[in-house]
């Protein structure tokens, strides 16, 4: 059943709270598509959008200021008041640190990327990142009172505890409460979640993933891990740890993999095993990075490895597509610049190892947002994870100004 305007001044206040939800997820969206997130009927939303408008909430919005990977043109986009909130996210990777700073109408207000040395710890690592986000605070003229959390990334397992698991990538980060240090540090709450899951809430949001009901987002990088979204949410299982594919074991007489395993797929298919074997193949050291890069330039025998890994990728994702039939599968990570030379042996994998209604309602795509989509995924997590901006009564904007 769903209530009507006229219901009672509870329901009333819990459906603009929806719609103000909504709009924090959606960002620069339209009344039809809040309609469609909520639930709600389109008079039902239509007459909060008119009240939230009223009080300057809710503004009339350019299409043009979209966010990246927008897509197509809403029809009479709304979106909400954009400087009454802030969003702050931070991807630690293998050798850069990343911090992003987005209003309400998830627009980029600032962006900054730093090169980290190897194997920095989480010392270094939260040290720079809160530098960087008083930088980014400083530059943007930003308001701290506005800021309604941060959201972190990082290549490791991370637990709904908020403690990072082993990482072979960030092995300095193995134990530390980096969510806790970090929101100690800065005053402000922090949610943390790893690098895959961020990538697949970017790509739900913004990128290849926008309008699915069941997506999946797979990184192929140095490690490979996938991050699971249903109904626009992400879905992290019990512990927080769904989503590891790259422990798939594919031979328990395989090698050891460093969780403690036998023949995971990441023993095979990840670029580090990758350039593993081919740096002993052709007697030179190769980087992950490296051989995905030759594999672009034409050497056959990176562009077989690749397609070896596509194979036993797909091998993979098969049995992902027959337990939870996704809508579509995004690959990204470094090794997605290989482009078909990849994905068309897991593709064929896919349509020879899934059951067939499984594998004909998958499509296996590119992601649209590259190297950005965990940077992107951490803002997302913090307008999925804070609330609605406004569970009280309206802010003091100058709706004067809240057209711009
Ligand atoms: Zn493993």
């Amino acid at each position: 059943m769903e209530e009507e305007p006229g219901g009672t001044p509870s329901l009333r206040e819990a459906s603009r709270l929806r719609v103000i939800q909504a709009l924090q997820i959606l960002g620069v969206t339209s009344r039809a598509d809040v309609a469609r997130h909520t639930g709600l009927s389109r008079s039902t939303v239509s007459t909060i959008v008119a009240a939230l408008q009223a009080e300057g909430i809710v503004v009339d919005r350019d299409p043009d200021g979209r966010f990246p990977g927008g897509g197509g043109r809403p029809p009479a986009p709304i979106a909400l008041y954009p400087a009454a909130g802030l969003a702050i996210g931070v991807d630690f990777g293998k050798r850069h640190l990343a911090v992003a700073l987005a209003d309400l109408s998830h627009e980029l207000l600032e962006e900054e990327w730093r090169e980290m040395p190897d194997d920095y710890d989480a010392a270094t690592g939260i040290d720079s990142a809160a530098e960087m986000v008083e930088l980014a605070l400083g530059a943007a003229g930003a308001d701290r009172e506005r800021v309604l959390g941060v959201g972190m990334g990082l290549p490791g397992p991370v637990h709904r505890s908020g403690v990072v698991g082993s990482s072979a990538i960030l092995p300095g980060w193995a134990g530390t409460h980096a969510a806790e240090r970090m929101s100690d540090r800065l005053g402000m709450e922090v949610w943390l979640r790893n690098d895959a899951n961020l990538g697949a809430l970017a790509e739900a949001t913004w990128g290849a993933g926008r309008g699915t009901s069941a997506m999946v987002y797979l990184k192929l990088a140095t490690g490979i891990g996938a991050g699971i979204v249903i109904d626009g949410r992400l879905f992290g299982g019990a512990g927080g740890t769904a989503g590891e594919i790259g422990h798939t074991s594919l031979d328990e007489t395989g090698d050891i993999c460093r969780c403690g395993s036998r023949g995971c797929l990441e023993t095979y298919a990840s670029a580090a095993a990758i350039a593993g074997l081919l740096s002993r193949s052709l007697g030179e050291p190769l980087g992950p990075d490296d051989v995905t890069q030759r594999a672009v330039d034409g050497d056959p025998g990176c562009r077989r490895a690749l397609a070896d890994a596509g194979r036993h990728i797909g091998a993979a994702v098969a049995d992902l597509c027959n337990l939870i039939n996704p809508e579509r599968i995004i690959v990204g990570g470094s090794m997605a610049i290989a482009g078909n030379v990849l994905l068309d042996p897991l593709r064929e994998a896919v349509g020879l190892r899934a059951i067939p209604s499984a594998a004909e309602d998958v499509e296996i795509v590119l992601g649209e947002l590259g190297e950005r989509a965990e940077l992107l995924g951490a803002i997302a997590l913090v307008l999925h994870e804070a609330g609605p901006a406004w569970s009280g009564p309206a802010p003091a904007v100058n709706t004067a100004t809240a057209t711009r």
